[in-house]
């Protein structure tokens, strides 16, 4: 029930239709019955700080941003958390004494997900990114950040792998970095070489969609994190499984950045078996 008193949180992006933060967010405040609300509000980077200046005055509980704002709210932040100013990007806001306080748990979200599925950390592990856009840079990032020993990041566009691995080189200089260009055979090593891999290319995600890596790339012993989610077995999960390598999709990371984007706001721990729930029912339907 809506009340006099109901706390409102919002997801804001431009287009926005297409997001499932509400479906998660709303399972997670009915399940721990909290009076609360969340909304995904479409908002052109023009008008951010604007709106940001409203919803201070209008007590919103908490924010989620995305594309295409991620990078343009941090103007309008009073302080950064450590996890924004690592990736340069905001993916939560908190609204703390009257300040805007920006955070991004799409790091965070990566590292539980992929925890959780493959019961071991990255810690001291070898990992090759495919794909450097938003989502490939965050995790190649964090993955450095986090111990990896190692992190190979490949792309069709080179120069935007070559900057990760600059960034990479700042943030984390004890982790042994490099590029590659994707579909190259010295990619095609480099997979092989490495325990972890992350698919984060958009390939996969239409049904007809070829695999950015068959099978050849792969081998028994090896984890495989594809960040696509909306099928539960993914096309290059099937060539990297039938060379034995364990599989997770994205599903799981995007639950995981929600539930601490929700524990940032609430100082409450998230109903995450509930966000997990909400979300393959409107996945996978
Ligand atoms: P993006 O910003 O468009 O970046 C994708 C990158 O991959 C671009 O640099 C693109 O190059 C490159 N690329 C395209 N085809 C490639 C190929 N065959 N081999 C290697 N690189 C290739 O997209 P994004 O936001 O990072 O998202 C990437 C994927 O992650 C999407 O499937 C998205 O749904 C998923 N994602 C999942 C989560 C989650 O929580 N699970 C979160 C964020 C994103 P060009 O630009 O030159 O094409």
């Amino acid at each position: 029930m809506i009340s006099g008193h109901t706390k409102i949180y919002a997801v804001l992006g431009h287009p926005i239709g297409h997001t499932l933060s509400p479906v998660m967010h709303n399972r997670a405040m009915k399940a721990l019955q909290m009076d609360a609300v969340y909304l995904a509000l479409d908002v052109p980077p023009d008008e951010v700080r604007t709106c940001l200046d409203a919803m201070r005055i209008m007590s919103f509980g908490g924010l989620n941003v995305t594309i295409p704002l991620k990078e343009k709210v941090i103007e309008v932040m009073d302080e950064l958390a450590p996890s924004a100013t690592l990736l340069g990007a905001v993916n939560t806001i908190e609204f703390r004494d009257g300040k805007l306080i920006g955070h991004n748990t799409d790091g965070v979200g990566f590292l539980k997900a992929s925890q959780s599925a493959f019961g071991e950390s990255i810690d001291g592990k070898t990992v090759f990114v495919l794909g450097a856009g938003g989502a490939g840079r965050a995790v190649a990032l964090t993955a450095a950040s986090a111990g990896a020993s190692a992190v190979t990041v490949a792309d069709i566009d080179e120069a935007r792998a070559s900057k990760t691995v600059e960034e990479i080189k700042s943030a984390a200089p004890t982790c042994n970095t490099s590029f590659v260009k994707a579909g190259s055979d010295e990619a095609k090593q480099a997979c092989l070489a490495s325990d972890w891999v992350v698919q984060a290319s958009p390939l996969g995600m239409k049904p007809d969609d070829p695999a950015p890596m068959e099978a050849g790339w792969f081998r028994d012993g090896q984890c495989l994190f594809d960040l696509i989610y909306m099928y539960p077995e993914t096309v290059t999960m099937k060539e990297a499984a039938s060379a034995g390598a364990r599989c997770s999709n994205g599903l799981g990371m995007l639950m995981e950045q929600g539930a601490e984007a929700f524990e940032v706001w609430t100082g409450r721990t998230a109903a995450r078996h509930e966000m997990m729930c909400a979300l393959q029912e409107a996945v996978y339907k």
